[in-house]
């Protein structure tokens, strides 16, 4: 299944790249991965020494330190690894970090293991990374992904420190850690925040919206998800509790949770962590996958790949998706949904939040300091001195809640999102553009790769390459 994958994004690929002039055999070395390296280390456990197995894949290496996170899964497999790296390099030129793309796996089920031995197991595949820079702060950085979290990156990031204790960077060599070891605020958020603005940026262009047949604005929408994990959980909580969308369907591993009138994320996200699982909660089905093809405005796959493929692409009704996993539509579905009008919001935009907000983390670590801690204080006075010089203008007090805002200041959390939700307009503006004005390109997952192969195009280019 992962050579299917694999396949479907060197498909997008080839597609988009036909429609840029290259030098001769540029657009070969652009799409091959530079290296891959597999790893089986053992680790003495339950009396035992048991052997795991590791992948790290640098598919383009155009920017350093190259950037992926790294999943804890039994789907893992080297072509995977490689699909996932090869997305990473031209997610991030699609939303200008520079960084090449990267990806890690290991073949593990995080539930088979106590915390203390999956920690033991996370320190010494990083001692296995760190012995070939595949985890280091200028050259490969990893982040978490499906089964990871800020608890793994803490660990490696650990151990990274302690390999190299002279290293004033060492906290910088992953991203996605826990605020108080090195992280930021509102990465967790960053990825399902990001999917977020995302369709917040699609309803704010009508022409695109008008291609769905929906009607205007996100309020109201009736949303299926698929996944309620880091970032489906996310998405589905900001859209439904920001955004007035209703998620209606959530599908989850053992089954659905189904409410016409919009599920409560929250208090199921609780449930899921005091039960284990979705079932007992309030509309609960055993159905899995076919509720995918239930009657809904708009559905977010959000767990992971290969979910909509040839033999249920057809069955799909909502005319927008929005790709928040990585891979969840095949390139055969992908034409099959394309020929029907399915507007699709690519991964390669969609999910592009969790890179971006990595990215401010990489800079707070190099740069040692909080984001908006010079700032505040000059900003609160800056603000006072104008409220108080228009009060004495005017001789009327500042309404209330505009001083509140002006005098609240930057915090890092304001500033994070709205760096996150600036670059994630601003690249749906140039996919957009691309989609409407260039009778070549048939949707956005073109327009989207197009815009991101022309930029590594030109970043060899400078190079002289
Ligand atoms: P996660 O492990 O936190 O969540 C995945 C969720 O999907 C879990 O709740 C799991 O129970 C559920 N799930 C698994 N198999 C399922 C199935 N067959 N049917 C329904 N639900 C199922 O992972 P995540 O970090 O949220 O990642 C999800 C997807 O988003 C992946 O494709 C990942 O590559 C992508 N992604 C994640 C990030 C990030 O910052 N975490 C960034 C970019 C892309």
């Amino acid at each position: 299944m992962s050579n299917v994958f694999l396949q479907s994004v060197e498909k997008v690929y080839d597609q988009a790249a036909k429609l840029i002039p290259m030098a001769p055999g540029l657009d070969h070395k652009i799409k091959v991965t530079n290296s891959s390296y597999i790893v089986r280390f053992g680790v003495r456990l339950r009396g035992k020494m048991q052997t795991f197995v590791g992948y790290r894949s640098v598919h383009s290496e155009h920017f350093e330190p190259v950037k992926g996170g790294i999943r804890y899964s039994l789907d893992v497999s080297l072509e995977e690894v490689e699909a996932l790296a090869m997305l990473m390099t031209f997610k991030c030129a699609l939303v200008e970090v520079p960084f090449g793309g990267s990806k890690g796996g290991l073949y593990i089920n995080p539930q088979d293991w106590s915390e203390e031995e999956l920690e033991r197991i996370t320190r010494r595949f990083t001692q296995e990374l760190a012995k070939r820079d595949l985890i280091s702060p200028s050259q490969n950085v990893p982040a978490p992904d499906m089964g990871t979290g800020e608890r793994e990156m803490a660990w490696m990031a650990d151990e990274y420190r302690r390999l190299n204790s002279i290293e004033i960077n060492a906290w910088a060599c992953v991203t996605g850690k826990p605020v108080g070891k090195g992280g930021i605020q509102g990465r967790v958020e960053a990825t399902g925040r990001g999917v977020q603005y995302a369709l917040r940026a699609f309803f704010d262009h009508p022409e695109d919206v008008k291609k769905t047949g929906l009607t205007p604005g996100l309020s109201g929408k009736r949303i299926i998800v698929q996944g309620l994990g880091n970032v489906g959980y996310h998405a589905a909580l900001f859209l439904s509790e920001e955004d007035g969308a209703m998620i209606t369907h959530v599908l989850e591993r053992g089954g659905s949770v189904v409410n016409p009138k919009g599920i409560n994320i929250r208090a199921l996200k609780d449930h899921m962590a005091t039960h284990g699982s979705i079932e007992g909660f309030d509309g609960f089905t055993g159905s899995g996958m076919e509720m995918l093809e239930e009657d809904a405005d708009i559905l977010i796959p959000a767990a992971m790949e290969l979910v909509i493929t040839d033999s249920n692409a057809s069955r799909i009704k909502t005319p927008l998706i929005i790709e928040a996993a990585n891979g969840p539509i095949t390139a055969e579905a992908d034409e099959i949904l394309t020929k029907r009008g399915t507007v699709i919001i690519p991964d390669l935009y969609a999910n592009a939040g969790g890179v971006t907000v990595s990215y401010f983390e990489w800079i707070k670590n190099l740069s040692h300091i909080r984001f908006g801690r010079m700032q505040r204080r000059e900003s609160y006075d800056h603000f006072s001195a104008i409220i108080q010089g228009v009060e004495a203008m005017t001789g009327k007090p500042f309404p209330e809640q505009q001083r509140q805002h002006a005098l609240t200041g930057s915090t890092e959390l304001t500033l994070v999102r709205s760096g996150l939700e600036d670059t994630m307009r601003e690249a749906y503006a140039n996919i957009s553009r691309e989609w409407n004005t260039n009778p070549d390109v048939p949707n956005m997952r073109i327009a989207a790769m197009k815009i991101a192969i022309e930029r590594v195009v030109k970043s060899y280019g400078s190079l002289g390459i």
